[in-house]
This record gives C-alpha cells, structure tokens and sequence, in this order.
C-alpha cells in the first residue's frame, strides 16, 4: 500500500557471500508524508485568503470600476475578515509548533483548573453573540491541581468551550463538569453541548490537523480545523488523552484525562488549607 515501504540493502562480504538486510520504513515514511501533507495543507488554508484579499484591493484600485461608499464598505468588511481568519490560522499554527517543541520538557506548574474555568467562563459570558447561552459548571468540591502547563491547559479549555458554543445549538447551555476517578489518580474534564453531533465514521478523524466534518460550516463559524488536533497535543504532553462522544441531533462530549499527580493534590491541600 502507499504507506508500506521497505529498504532492501545488499552488501558484499568478503568470500563471495552477499548480506541481505530488509528493513521497515512504513513509519518513518508515514511521519514524513504527514508532514508534507501538513506543510501542503497550511499553505492551502493560507493562500485561500490571501488570494480573496489580493483581489477585492485589485477591484478596489481600479479606477474605472466606480464603487459607491457602500460596496467600499463591503469589500473591506470582507477583507477584515479574510485576514482576520488568517490571524486565526497562524496564532493556532504557532500554538501546534511550541506544543511540538516543548515535548520533551515535562510541564510542571501546579494549575488550578477551576480557576482557568472560571475564567473562561467570564470570557465567554462577556462575548459578543454568546449572551444567550448558559455556561454551566459542576467540580468536584476537592478539585485538585495539575501539574502542567498554565497557558496549555488554559488553551485546551478555551477550544474546547469554544467548539461547544460553535456547534452547540442556538439558545442551548453548555457544560463544563469535573469528576475524579475512584482511584483518585485521574481526573476527567468534559465539555458537553446539544448540538447536532457528530457521525461515528468522522469520531477518530476528528484530532487530524485540518479535518472538518463540514468545511463551509467550520469556516463560516471562523474555525480553522486544528482546534482538537491542538486539544490531543497538550493533553498528550500532560499525560492525558482525549476521548470524543456523540449522539446525532443531541450533542456531543469531549472529555480529557489528565493525571493527577500526588504533588499536585498535596499543593491543592495547601492552598485550600490556607
Ligand atoms: P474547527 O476549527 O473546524 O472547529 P476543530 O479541530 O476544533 O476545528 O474541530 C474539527 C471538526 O470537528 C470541526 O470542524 C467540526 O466538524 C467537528 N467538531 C468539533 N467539535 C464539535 C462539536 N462540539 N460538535 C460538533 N462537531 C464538532
């Protein structure tokens, strides 16, 4: 198949004897075709904008093409957000890029998730367009900490409501609900929505850079397709992992496992102590 690739190589001994070595490339070559498919992808999401700006400035430069003040007015709206879509894609490529790069440093700030929550919950209430939504909150009362990376963890939170308002239905709340596992080593962070859901054969794709289950839709929301692959790389780099449910024509759920480490359970004590 396309991904299967194997590397022969013959070396001649000494007697006349010929060693023979067949080696699996199959990964490595996947990791690189991935990356070139990443590098083709970004370019394309990148010159689709670029390309609308460049020619509403052309039609606007051209002198013979007489616009009234209302056709300037909606062409620079159009260019504004064109350009604004592509401010989007670049803060999300260059979030992708420092997750990327910082993998192999363990984070290790003891973050105060309830805190993060309340404060996305303040960003969003005070958004334009979200006031008719509830945002609704269930912790646990002993909440602990994790050990991890603030500005991540505040990320990971921020696109996952941020999903939920996107595709959740109009008028519809949202909820944000904690719970620790019996063992008291996990903790599960959910963000639910009533929304339309989700097709089980799109489910596993979902965390692919650039995988939309409805493009248009995505991109007229002001998504970029790399909000959950976003999601997938810091709660790997926290030791955690995603998973996604969901019910057609009600909702979905994306929840994160994170680790919590005894450390960080210690420092929750501390400061609810104090
Ligand atoms: P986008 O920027 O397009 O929202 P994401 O990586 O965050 O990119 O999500 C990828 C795709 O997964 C979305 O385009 C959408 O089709 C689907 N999706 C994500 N979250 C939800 C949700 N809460 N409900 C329904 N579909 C969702």
């Amino acid at each position: 198949s396309a991904e299967q690739r194997w590397e022969l190589r013959i070396n001649s001994l000494n007697d006349g004897l010929k060693l023979v070595q067949l080696s699996d490339q199959s990964s490595s070559y996947a990791a690189e075709r991935m990356r070139t498919d990443f590098v083709a992808n970004a370019s394309h999401e990148l010159r689709t904008p670029l390309a609308a700006i460049k020619g509403f400035i052309e039609t606007l430069q051209n002198p013979a093409a007489g616009k009234d003040d209302d056709t300037r007015a909606r062409f620079l709206k159009i260019m504004f957000d064109e350009a604004d879509r592509m401010q989007r894609l670049v803060e999300d490529l260059m979030s992708l890029s420092r997750i990327e790069a910082e993998k192999f440093q363990l984070p290790n700030e003891p973050v105060d998730l309830s805190k993060l929550i309340a404060e996305s919950k303040g960003f969003f209430l005070n958004s334009r367009g979200k006031k008719d939504r509830d945002y609704l909150v269930d912790l646990p009362t002993n909440m602990p900490f994790i050990v991890g990376d603030r500005s991540q963890l505040a990320q990971l939170i921020q696109n996952l409501v941020s999903n939920a308002f996107k595709y959740g239905r109009k008028g519809t709340p949202i909820k944000v609900h904690a719970t620790i596992n019996r063992s008291g080593a996990i903790l599960k962070l959910s963000v639910s929505d009533q929304g339309d859901g989700i097709a089980p054969e799109h489910l596993t794709r979902l965390t692919e850079r650039f995988y939309r289950v409805d493009k248009g839709r995505s991109k007229a929301i002001g998504g970029t397709g790399l909000g959950l692959a976003i999601v997938k790389h810091i709660a790997e780099r926290h030791g955690g992992r995603l998973e996604i449910s969901s019910v057609i024509s009600q909702g979905t759920t994306v929840s994160v496992f994170l680790p919590i480490a005894k450390s960080a359970a210690d420092n929750a004590d501390v400061t609810n102590e104090s």
